[in-house]
């Protein structure tokens, strides 16, 4: 029985493991290629470490086996990642709340497999998002789109359909980014107050940050959007930002909220898509400044991440909670009633070896 519990409760955190594709660049350059064998069970992945031997004289394989509840080699497109979590998004709907990380290293897809292959935030500046056709023009292409516009699709149609049941939902979104341990709102308007100190308030089962957008969406349409301008004050927040964005954690929240007119039942769900600051070991002594701060904050937050997952995992009377910005805010979609899944998205290049094989060590702790 207690190992049923057990079960049941570790059921609730599920870890999956991507490999994105070389890319076209990285293949014109002959990038070379990490050794991956993929089991034909889609659940494991083994890399194969190549060294030269003491003397020198030959080189020694050494396999690296790492099991995951999935593992998609670089072949599995976005529809095909989506079905695998398609009753997890559902389940949002039916009152849990749901967390949906990516977690891995600059460049390894996590961006990818959340928003998907949208315009470049440089581009996005440039698009008006009040302008449907401008939106429409550099709408994402369709197998592109990522895991947030799928799962908001799916819900709303879904919402539709039960309709016919007598539930009525409404649905809130916000987009948060947490960069250095501070909070930012990635839907303000173009001329907010840049100023706002930002505060996590929990209550009635819900998490609100005080003073931060909160878009009622009506349509799935509305997400592109929210997308675009999200990216534009990314943009906007740096003259680097590719470099703002890896060294950032995004939090999409999408709350429910259903009534039922014929029963009388009511319930609430919220789901969470988190695109997580790059996972690639910081060193911390050639930092100084403005990096060092950016550093201490991404190693602290993504272990207190780890932390918290392991203290689920492992029925912990104690959850570390607090130790970090993004734990806090997550804080009631994490635990208790709520389902967890994390990415692990890794590079499928040799040069990335050494970060593949941390990343996959990290998940296979939490799962
Ligand atoms: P991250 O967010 O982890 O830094 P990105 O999602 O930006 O990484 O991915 C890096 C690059 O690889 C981008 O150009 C992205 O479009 C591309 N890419 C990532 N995953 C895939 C994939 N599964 N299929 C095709 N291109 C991908
Ligand atoms: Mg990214």
């Amino acid at each position: 029985k207690l190992h049923n519990t057990i079960q049941e409760l570790k059921g609730n955190i599920r870890v999956f493991c991507r490999v994105r594709p070389v890319l076209g660049k990285e293949q014109e350059k002959e990038e070379r290629m990490a050794r991956m064998v993929f089991a034909p069970s889609g659940k494991a992945v083994e890399l194969v470490e190549a060294s030269k031997s003491a003397d020198g004289s030959k080189t020694v394989t050494k396999a690296l086996p790492f099991a995951f509840d999935r593992v998609f080699d670089p072949s599995a497109t976005q529809t095909a990642v989506f079905d695998e979590i398609s009753q997890l998004v559902q389940s949002a709907l039916d009152g849990y709340n749901v967390c949906i990380f990516a977690y891995g290293q600059t460049g390894s897809g996590k961006t990818f497999t959340m928003e998907g292959a949208g315009p470049s935030p440089n581009d996005a500046v440039l698009i008006d998002v009040d302008d449907a056709a401008a939106l429409n023009a550099a709408a994402y292409a369709d197998d592109h789109r990522g895991m947030i516009p799928r799962a908001v699709d799916q819900i709303f149609a879904s919402a539709a359909a039960l309709k016919e049941q007598g539930w009525t939902y409404t649905f809130r979104a916000q987009y948060i980014e947490i960069y250095n341990e501070t909070l930012r709102d990635l839907l303000a308007p173009p001329n907010a107050n840049q100023s706002i100190k930002y505060q996590i308030q929990h209550g009635n089962g819900r998490t609100i940050v005080t003073d931060a957008t909160v878009v009622d969406v009506t349509s799935p349409a509305q997400i592109h959007a929210m997308l675009v301008r999200a990216a534009r004050n990314r943009a906007v927040a740096t003259t680097n930002m590719n470099e703002r964005s890896s060294r950032s954690h995004s939090v999409f929240s999408l709350a429910i909220d259903g009534v039922n007119a014929t029963t009388g039942e009511s319930g609430r769900g919220t789901i969470n898509l988190v695109d997580l600051a790059g996972s690639e070991r910081l060193n911390q002594s050639g930092a100084v400044g403005d990096r060092l701060k950016e550093t201490q904050a991404i190693n602290k937050s993504l272990s207190a991440l780890g932390d918290v997952m392991v203290a689920l995992a492992n029925r912990d009377a104690h959850v570390p909670y607090r130790n970090s910005k993004l734990t806090y805010l997550l804080q009631q979609s994490l635990g208790g009633n709520s389902k967890t899944l994390m990415f692990v998205n890794v590079s499928p290049l040799e040069k990335s070896f050494n970060e593949t094989v941390n990343s996959l060590r990290f998940a296979t702790k939490v799962n």
